[in-house]
């Protein structure tokens, strides 16, 4: 079984966590933008970052047989800094030019705020402009916001923005919001997280209420409790609960692969062999 993860923060990963995902069949990645713990304070630490997931990563993942490709943006999270978000996105063209930029994101709401708003919608125009996939992020429930609100406020913003529905993957589903992802041609993804969100047992359910089609899985892991191999556990899941081999190649790799290949940037080498620590030329 040959893995495309979709949605991964590699940079808060180890080299162990890449042998391993290796081990379990994952030979490509797809990293997007994300929050690094504290928030910047700098146009110019948003575009190191961007340098080290578009210039550096695919560097360290190459020697473990894995293929890394970024999404490029400013976050959610962050984006309620609105001077400094514009800011941002003034000289952010020039990174979602790189031959290893595969989509704008992720983007979307955080607290669901104006100015969070503001900059998702500019992101959207960028897209646009640089003829890019979207990958959109979605809130989390909190005492404040509910996650069906925002998942019914961005699917708003997005029926209003003029643009392939085919192109945008709208992330972090859940039962209760596939229900409003399903009413549209968006693409809907789905994380799964060893604890909270998403188990593969959820997953199942919900693929075989909603089907397979314009679906991605991904298992997100960041700093926070998360798998990077997540994928192959559920991969191995889907099997047990008979779902057949070309089903589950559909969702482990047909349907990541199609998403992406949607800009001709995307080409995963899904053949480079994994390279013996112990021979590594510093
Ligand atoms: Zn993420």
């Amino acid at each position: 079984m040959t893995i495309i993860e979709p949605h991964i923060h590699m940079l808060s990963r180890t080299t162990d966590d890449y042998t391993a995902m290796y081990h379990a069949g994952i030979r490509c990645v797809v990293e997007p933008s994300f929050w690094q713990g504290a928030s910047r304070r700098h146009a110019g630490t948003f575009y190191d970052y961007f340098a080290l997931s578009l210039d550096f990563e695919p560097t360290r993942s190459v020697r473990y047989g894995i293929d890394h490709y970024s999404c490029i943006s400013v976050n959610p999270k962050e984006a309620d800094d609105l001077p400094l978000a514009m800011e941002t996105l003034d000289g952010m063209d020039r990174w979602l030019d790189h031959p290893r930029c595969v989509c704008v994101g992720e983007i979307g709401f955080n607290r669901i705020t104006p100015n969070e708003e503001q900059v998702f919608q500019r992101q959207l125009e960028m897209a646009k402009a640089h003829d890019l996939p979207v990958l959109v992020h979605t809130p989390h429930d909190t005492p404040e916001t509910s996650k069906k609100d925002g998942v019914a406020r961005i699917l708003d913003i997005l029926r209003e923005f003029d643009y392939d529905p085919g192109r945008i993957v709208v992330d972090h589903n859940t039962e209760d919001t596939m229900p409003l992802t399903r009413k549209t041609d968006y693409w809907a993804g789905l994380t799964v997280y060893p604890y909270s969100k998403l188990n593969p047992r959820r997953v199942v359910d919900i693929l075989r209420r909603w089907g397979l089609e314009r679906v991605t899985v991904n298992s997100s892991a960041d700093w926070g409790v998360s798998d990077p191999c997540s994928l192959p556990k559920t991969a191995e899941f889907m099997r047990e609960q008979d779902f057949t081999d070309a089903q589950i190649t559909r969702i482990m790799h047909d349907n990541p692969l199609a998403f992406y290949s949607q800009t001709p940037k995307f080409n995963p080498q899904l053949d480079l062999p994994y390279i013996d620590p112990a021979t590594y030329q510093r």
